[in-house]
This record gives C-alpha cells, sequence and structure tokens, in this order.
C-alpha cells in the first residue's frame, strides 16, 4: 500500500493511557511534525490509520472515531487488547477491527471490569492494613473503564507515597509483591473466539516481552493459539530488538500470520513510547504492516 502513517497499538484514558480518545489524532500529529519518519510520510497527511486498542475496553472507540470523522484520510480501526492467562502469567491478544458493538465481546469485557473491581477492593483492603488508605473514588473511573493497577499507582504516586509508578510495582503491585491479587481472566481459547465473533484480527501482542517463555515454549503457544484463532503476530513493537523482529517476521512467514504493529503509546505512563514512532525507528518499519490483511479479514 501506499505510505502510511500507521500504529495498530493505542491506549488511551480509557484504560491505563494518560491521553484522552479525543485527543488522539493530535498526538499523532505533533509525532508526524516531530519526524523520525520517512519519505513520503513528510508529506503529511497522506494516509493515517490508527487502531485504539485499549485494555478490555471498547469504550474509547466511538470518541476517537467521532474526532476521525472530519479528517476523511484518516482510517480508525476499532481494536481492544484482551489479557488472558498463559499458566501463572498473563498474554495478551490484540482484537484488530472488532465490531464494538458485539453482545459477546462486551459481555466478556464487562467480565473482566467487575473482575478488576473485585480485585481493586481485595487490594485497597490489604493496602489499608498498611495504613495506607485509598478512597475508591479516587481511583478515577468513567462507565466502560479499565480501572486497575496503573490507577492504583498513580494514586500513590499522587500522594507522594512512592516516587514513580515503577516503585509502586515494584514495592508493592508486582506479581508476588504484597499488595498483588490476581484477577479472573478469560481462557486462551474463549478470549480468541471472542475477538473472532466479533469480526476482528486476532493478534499475539508483543510476542518478546513474554520472558518467561524460550523462544521454543513461544512456538508452541503460537501454534496452539492458532488452533484457537489466531491470525497475527505483532512483529513491529517499540521494545523489539531488530533481531527480534527479524526472528518474529520469519515466524509470521513459516506460519502464514499477518504482520502488525504498534507502538504501544500509553501518554506519559510510558513517555518514551510515542505514538507511531515507538523509540524512534519503529515508524519506518510500520509500512511492513499487512493492514490489508486485517481489514479484509473483518468479513
Ligand atoms: P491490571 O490489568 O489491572 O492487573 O494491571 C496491569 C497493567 O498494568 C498492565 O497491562 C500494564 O499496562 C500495567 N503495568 C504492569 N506493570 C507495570 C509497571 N512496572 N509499570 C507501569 N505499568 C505497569
Ligand atoms: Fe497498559
Ligand atoms: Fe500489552
Ligand atoms: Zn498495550
Amino acid at each position: 500500500m501506499e505510505h502510511a502513517f500507521i500504529d495498530l497499538h493505542i491506549h488511551s484514558t480509557a484504560s491505563d493511557g494518560t491521553t484522552a480518545p479525543e485527543d488522539l489524532l493530535d498526538t499523532a500529529a505533533k509525532s508526524v511534525e516531530d519526524g523520525l519518519v520517512t519519505g513520503d510520510l513528510k508529506e503529511f497527511p497522506k494516509r493515517m490509520i490508527l487502531a485504539l486498542t485499549d485494555h478490555d475496553t471498547v469504550s474509547g472507540i466511538p470518541k476517537i472515531q467521532k474526532v476521525a470523522e472530519a479528517h476523511p484520510r484518516v482510517t480508525i480501526i476499532p481494536g481492544v487488547e484482551v489479557s488472558t492467562a498463559c499458566g501463572d502469567h498473563e498474554i495478551h491478544i490484540l482484537g484488530l477491527n472488532v465490531d464494538p458493538e458485539n453482545p459477546e465481546l462486551n459481555q466478556g469485557l464487562e467480565f473482566y471490569r467487575q473482575g478488576r473491581i473485585r480485585r481493586n477492593r481485595k487490594i485497597l483492603r490489604k493496602f489499608g492494613e498498611l495504613g495506607i488508605h485509598i478512597p475508591e473514588e479516587e481511583l478515577g473511573s468513567r462507565p466502560g473503564e479499565a480501572v486497575g493497577r496503573p490507577h492504583i499507582a498513580r494514586w500513590l504516586v499522587r500522594q507522594g507515597i512512592v516516587a514513580s509508578i515503577r516503585e509502586a510495582f515494584e514495592r508493592y503491585l508486582n506479581v508476588g509483591e504484597i499488595c498483588y491479587f490476581g484477577r479472573e481472566k478469560i481462557s486462551q481459547e474463549k478470549c480468541l473466539a471472542m475477538i473472532r465473533g466479533a469480526g476482528g484480527t486476532a493478534v499475539l501482542a508483543h510476542p518478546m516481552r513474554y520472558q518467561f517463555l524460550g523462544r521454543e515454549e513461544l512456538e508452541k503457544l503460537i501454534r496452539k493459539l492458532m488452533k484457537f484463532g489466531l491470525q497475527g503476530l505483532e512483529c513491529y513493537y517499540t521494545s523489539h530488538k531488530p533481531e527480534e523482529t527479524r526472528y518474529l517476521e520469519f515466524l509470521a512467514r513459516q506460519y502464514d500470520l499477518i504482520r502488525t504493529g504498534g507502538s504501544d503509546y500509553h501518554g506519559t505512563t510510558k513517555p518514551d513510547y510515542r505514538l507511531g514512532l515507538g523509540k524512534g525507528n519503529l515508524g519506518s518499519t510500520m509500512n511492513r504492516i499487512q493492514v490489508e490483511r486485517i481489514l479484509k479479514s473483518n468479513n
């Protein structure tokens, strides 16, 4: 396809990002202005393709779509990043080009929302025992939004109890730390069925971030997920090293999986993950994303 500015993995305030869905187009425009994008893209905006993929919620999608209506050369792909279990760990499946109104999808996402609320209460109770009283209403939630550990971490930073989000996770919230509690998750099989049922393309997010898996185990996981309906691999991703990207492209070819990519932009929570650019050189790989295959597989 013609060169376009592409980012198929973006978070907003509907989950743990700090940019409102309505403001993401401005953020994208700023990334283009700040350069580091190649050739044709300097004639911005030739074409821009963005997927909003909040954690376990689609509540931001109508908001970004509304803003994009005024920009004919911007395509918004409705997406979601669903968490599912992998042993004691968590893996993320991106659903790209889902129907945000699909009832089964919304039912599954509501299950996650309720699960987070129950789990958050356990965390808050534990903090209470430690003498840190966190009022639930101060975590900030609007209908449909996925409020989780990052919101608790931000509260702790605001109160000066920890110096950074990272410290909040390392001292209290990471798996195994004193205030950690797990939450219920939908099985891999159901998660993929839910995404496919909503017309989405199912993609394994940031495959190289699962450090609990060796490469052989990762390939085994991919083969298993493919049986459940996996269609793509997120080959291009902010923290992937060039060698890892080549490896993922090789796997995608080997298994005929769709190559996708995205920054995982979260706003100020991950300041070095820039929308469409990652840490700088991501932009030049984004035109290797097989966008047509994603848009086609929706039908
Ligand atoms: P939850 O799903 O509510 O249990 O929260 C998990 C989310 O917290 C993940 O999807 C990440 O976006 C975020 N997260 C996990 N660890 C960290 C960390 N060390 N720093 C910042 N965010 C984190
Ligand atoms: Fe996140
Ligand atoms: Fe993720
Ligand atoms: Zn993400």
